[in-house]
């Protein structure tokens, strides 16, 4: 079981990587020892012969106008954990608290207050924007769907999304197709944002994009925080992009966090083995810093059948025979970094 990870910064005071005083109101998201277990079926009467442990008790806060960014190895649960908050999957366990109210146990009625107050934006651009449907229909379909306003305000919202996500309004009667994949993205985030929500999660939403797109669309998706006071779960492979964008960020390994801190710390004093191999690969753009490459030996294990004892020891470059037996703790170190590991 892992302590809660929690983060905090004033909405609107800060660049991304600057902590600030916590202000005292709920956080717009709490999620407290989230699990997420897959059952495993088999045979012709589909018994349950296992479990996919994809999201393993975790914890973590997020406060309007900050990002926390989450990054593990594909598998390791990140994308489950933003599915299970928005109950596109149904949590194991675990609670989910939306402005200081728990939703899990809601029913789809009662959800529908709270899916105005969170949006996903997914990776694809593409796959995820109905070909047949106009741009402007795509961006207008969560206020159709929620009943907000008449034809003709729906219309004007829509081209103020436009506007604000900077497409023309002359494009709202284009199709998918007839956008390049950084101006899709832009249509996905306009969609993400019609319903005014609290809190966006972006799975993986610029991995599909070229390098120079990507820059692009991280920096409207900052801007839009700044305006809005947006809060953001930023979910990511990759530990470079969330590097500009997130205030704080959790390292998840086989569906548990491992290591959770500040930008800043986690990027000038990793402590968990994990971490500094993730961020041994994450190129540095100052010649004078040179990091320590670190090379993990093979792959993610199968989260149906974790390692015994710390999940990382089959590929921990410090393992020692406790580590095969006993599950470290995600224990705070001090300055709000909390690591998960017995020797660090
Ligand atoms: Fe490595 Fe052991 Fe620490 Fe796990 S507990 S990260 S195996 S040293």
């Amino acid at each position: 079981m892992h302590d809660g990870a929690e983060s905090g910064v004033a909405p609107g005071t800060a660049s991304a990587g600057d902590s600030g005083p916590r202000p005292n109101r709920a956080p717009a998201l709490e999620v407290r020892d989230l699990k997420k277990h897959f059952p495993v079926k088999k045979g012709l009467l589909q018994k349950t012969v296992g479990h996919v442990y994809a999201v393993d008790g975790v914890s973590f806060s997020i406060r309007e106008g900050e990002t926390l960014g989450l990054v593990g190895e594909s598998g390791c649960g990140k994308s489950t954990v933003g599915r299970a908050i928005l109950r596109l999957v149904e949590p194991t366990s675990g609670s989910i608290k939306v402005s200081g109210e728990e939703i899990t146990g809601l029913s789809k009625q009662e959800m529908r207050p709270y899916r105005r107050e969170m949006q996903i934006i997914f990776q694809d651009p593409f796959s995820s924007l109905d070909p047949r449907m106009s741009a402007g229909d795509i961006v207008g379909e969560p206020l159709k769907v929620h009943g907000a306003g008449n034809a003709k305000e729906r219309r004007d919202r829509v081209a103020e999304l436009f506007a604000r996500v900077g497409l023309r309004q002359a494009q709202m009667d284009s199709f998918p197709h007839q956008f390049s994949g950084g101006q899709r993205q832009r249509i996905g985030i306009a969609r993400a944002l019609a319903l005014n929500p609290k809190l966006i999660i972006g799975d993986e939403p610029v991995s599909a994009l070229d390098v120079s797109i990507q820059a692009q669309v991280i920096n409207l998706l900052m801007d839009l925080q700044q305006e809005l006071g947006l809060g953001y779960l930023f979910i990511s492979h990759n530990l470079a992009v969330v590097e500009h964008i997130s205030h704080y960020i959790a390292v998840m390994y086989l569906g548990r966090i491992v290591e959770y801190a500040d930008k800043r710390t986690l990027f000038t004093s990793p402590r968990h083995p994990y971490t500094e191999a993730l961020l041994s690969a994450v190129p540095v753009p100052d010649p004078a810093i040179k990091r320590k490459k670190v090379v993990l030996e093979g792959d993610v294990p199968s989260p149906v059948k974790p390692p015994s004892g710390c999940h990382f020891h089959t590929r921990c470059p410090i393992a020692q025979a406790r580590c095969k037996v006993e599950s470290p703790v995600l224990r705070d170190v001090g300055g709000g970094q909390k690591v998960s590991c017995h020797f660090r």
